[in-house]
């Protein structure tokens, strides 16, 4: 399983399908990928190969934008199938996510959830995470950032997730425990993946989130980095990666 994203001047979908298909190796059940496409997200997944992936992509409508996210899957939580498959939406649809891991109390907290009325459309553990992020972004009125924290810390299990808010089509934020996530820092652009190969031919610089570190990435030059548990900030690493 495998995350890919793209915030910048560049179109992101091919950038998202060839970096999908460079991390194919990580192994996977499903693939999809959301875009921004200027006034919507564009939506795009399905059961099965990347390749699949591309056909079903391409004969869609409008699979253009400059920001966006993709993911392949390995089943975890519900049967590998095309409403299982990420990226998930959150009820109101203006939240998108995509995620690698496990969210070990998704089951509590999809209970409490129903009971204040959101529902649910794939067996995932992630698309209750997603509502959680959305839950929290609305009761504490906080920005994306501060509410994919504060939902995390509610949460237990291991994650890699990339998430972007279509009301703030600016940023993409991220975040990792248990599992990998590299950044790709390039001029007025950022790649995100689960290894620097999706980006490697764009930027030769890249920053290894750590372990309960978590990033806001905005389609100018500016990055934050801070951590999950206690809101310090972390200065951003660039490392120059070797061919
Ligand atoms: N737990 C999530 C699911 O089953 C993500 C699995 C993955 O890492 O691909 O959908």
């Amino acid at each position: 399983c495998g995350i890919v994203g793209y915030i910048g001047h560049r179109d992101a979908y091919p950038i998202i399908l060839k970096g999908l298909q460079r991390l194919e190796y990580r192994g996977y059940d499903s693939a999809g990928i959301a875009l921004w496409d200027g006034s919507e997200i564009q939506l795009c997944k399905t059961k099965g190969k990347v390749e699949e992936l591309k056909q079903k992509c391409e004969s869609s409508a409008t699979i253009k934008g400059n920001i966006g996210i993709g993911h392949t899957r390995w089943a975890t939580h519900g049967v590998p199938n095309d409403v299982n498959s990420h990226p998930h939406y959150s009820n109101s649809g203006d939240l998108v996510i995509i995620h690698n891991g496990i969210i070990e109390n998704y089951d509590p907290l999809k209970q409490e959830l129903t009971k204040r009325g959101y529902t649910f459309k794939s067996d995932t553990d992630t698309e209750v995470l997603v509502n959680l992020i959305e839950d929290v972004k609305k009761n504490e009125k906080v920005k994306l950032g501060k509410a994919v924290q504060i939902a995390l810390n509610q949460t237990v299990g291991a994650y890699a997730i990339a998430v972007f808010d279509r009301k703030k089509p600016n940023e993409i934020v991220v975040a990792r425990l248990g599992s990998p996530l590299a950044l790709g820092v390039g001029e007025d652009e950022f790649f995100i993946a689960s290894d620097a190969s999706p980006f490697i031919e764009f930027t030769k610089n890249a920053i290894y989130l750590e372990d309960g570190q978590m990033a806001v990435v905005r389609n100018h030059k500016d990055l934050k980095i801070w951590k999950i548990k206690d809101d310090s900030l972390v200065a951003p690493y660039i490392q120059e990666l070797q061919l």
